[in-house]
């Protein structure tokens, strides 16, 4: 068992693990193992192709990543060799105002002066250090609007702008950090606050070139294997447990017969709200100290729910070549923030000819979208809002999938719960455990702050490494 020692194993084939991975195998020849339970790399990014019929291809929900090609993401990626083929941004978006859908400057006019002072603030913005930002990591956005911005039309855009970012429809409960950081990061390298692609293979494009760089370099990705725990002894992570012999009924009937592979190093790159499966959370036994676990347990369920539908078209609901990003802060129905958009206007590849792929959502609570009458209730409500918005759309459609997903995007980007309030990617205690991914600490949007974290955690790793 020992000669098959690995330099690393990483829990988790979404981006973050397989960042890290390839990043390990490729920079430092290291010999990698990845292990993810589900069939198929991705985590979150998932793809699938062929589904409901030949030529579409899904997701495991709606996706738009943030600054595409400039976006953090892309940086993981290019740092390995890989490319992402991108369709261009998007070039608007538009808000629901319970009739139709209208720009943002339509939700809220500004008068010349309101312009001229919205522009001073975004210059202002701009120029922040990420010690001013870090400021606000633990304080609200209706507090900095207080602060900095007399102007009512201008604290209302703004907390507009922060809900399309943060999915949080209320200023008082975003993060001003998190919130400023995002518009910083896309105005000094977009001039615009929001910015948002898709990439031409859907979501998989992000992650395929991962996987072949880890393959690449002699690493090897293992799927349907279900880490049991993380071994740990003497304060030192000895590698993982996992299923040797599954029997029929496991889990409701019959425990798991394991084995454990060993490593140098184990990284968690799965979120947090699912490490109590794979690390001892009792207070008199856990291999962590109990600050951290108290810490972690609180704020696991600090996530936000999506629930919503991929729609598929016979004809498109949306001009075909409008590539736009639609939002609602409160549909008039289910009463959740909406968004969606056709992702075939962005890629033909994701649609067969002349018909169209529309993703939907709403944002709600995490235990609304894991509770499956709420969620039902919650759909039937949402379905009535998309026929309102997309008129006639139940002649043209020819399937839909209903999807929910608790946790969608990492730690609700509430105050204290971004920039480093967010867990750290090492194990305290345990020199040889590292952790990553979209809970942990890294910054930006959800997939942009989980490939930052991946590469701050590797970078820690390499660093390691070169102390021998
Ligand atoms: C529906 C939906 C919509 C989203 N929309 C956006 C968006 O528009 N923009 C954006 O930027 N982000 C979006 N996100 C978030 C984005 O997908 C995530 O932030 C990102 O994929 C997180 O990557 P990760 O590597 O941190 O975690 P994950 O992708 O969750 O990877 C963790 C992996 O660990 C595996 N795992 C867990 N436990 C075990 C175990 N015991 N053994 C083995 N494997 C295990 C899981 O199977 C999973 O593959 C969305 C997410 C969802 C679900």
């Amino acid at each position: 068992m020992m000669s098959d020692k690995y330099d690393l194993i990483v829990v988790g084939a979404g981006i973050a693990g397989l960042g890290i991975a390839a990043i390990l195998a490729k920079e430092a020849g290291k010999k990698v193992l990845v292990l993810d339970q589900f069939p198929k790399f991705g985590g979150r990014l998932m793809s699938y192709s062929g589904y409901p019929e030949e030529d579409w291809r899904l997701e495991i929900g709606l996706h738009m990543i943030e600054l595409g090609e400039k976006s953090s993401c892309n940086e993981l990626n290019n740092r390995v060799g890989k490319e992402i083929e991108w369709a261009p941004f998007s070039e608007t978006v538009e808000i629901w105002n319970g009739e139709r859908f209208i720009s943002v400057a339509e939700l809220v006019p500004l008068t010349e002066e309101d312009k001229n002072v919205f522009r001073g603030l975004l210059q202002r913005i701009a120029t922040m250090t990420d010690t001013e930002i870090e400021a606000w990591d633990n304080r609200c956005l209706e507090e900095w609007l207080m602060e900095n911005v007399p102007q009512p039309s201008i604290r209302e855009l703004f907390t507009d702008l922060g809900m399309i970012m943060t999915t949080i429809p209320n200023a008082i409960d975003m993060a001003a950090g998190e919130v400023l950081y995002i518009a910083r990061d896309n105005l000094c390298k977009t001039r615009q606050v929001l910015q948002a692609s898709y990439p031409l293979d859907g979501m998989e494009g992000i992650t395929k070139g991962l996987v072949e760089v880890i393959e690449e370099n002699g690493g090897e990705i293992r799927l349907n294997c279900e880490v049991q725990e993380i071994v740990i002894q003497d304060k030192k992570a000895l590698g993982v447990r996992i299923p040797s012999k599954t029997h029929i009924y496991q889990e409701e009937y019959r425990i798991f017969e394991t084995e454990v592979i060993y490593a140098d190093r184990v990284v968690c790159a799965v979120p947090i709200y699912h490490l109590s499966k794979i690390i001892d959370f009792n207070p008199e036994t856990s291999p962590l100290p109990w600050w951290w676990v108290k810490r972690i347990t609180d704020i696991q369920h600090e996530v936000t729910g999506l629930i919503g539908y991929m729609i598929g078209l016979s004809k498109p609901v949306i001009d075909p070549n409008k590539r736009c990003f639609l939002s609602a802060l409160k549909t008039k129905h289910a009463g959740f923030p909406f968004q969606g958009f056709p992702a075939s206007n962005f890629s033909p590849h994701v649609a067969p000819e002349g018909k169209q792929l529309l993703h939907t959502d709403i944002v709600c609570e995490h235990f609304e979208a894991s509770d499956k009458f709420k969620r039902e209730r919650l759909l039937n409500l949402m379905w009535e809002d998309v026929k309102e918005m997309f008129p006639g759309i139940e002649k043209k459609m020819e399937w839909r999938l209903p999807y929910y997903v608790d946790g969608c995007d990492g730690l609700a980007r509430k105050p204290g719960l971004v920039g480093n309030f967010k867990p750290g990617l090492m194990a305290p205690g345990i020199p040889n455990l590292y952790f990553a991914g979209d809970t942990y600490v890294g910054r930006g949007l959800a997939t942009n702050g989980a490939a930052l974290s991946a590469m701050k955690c590797a970078d820690l790793i390499l660093k390691e490494v070169a102390k021998g």
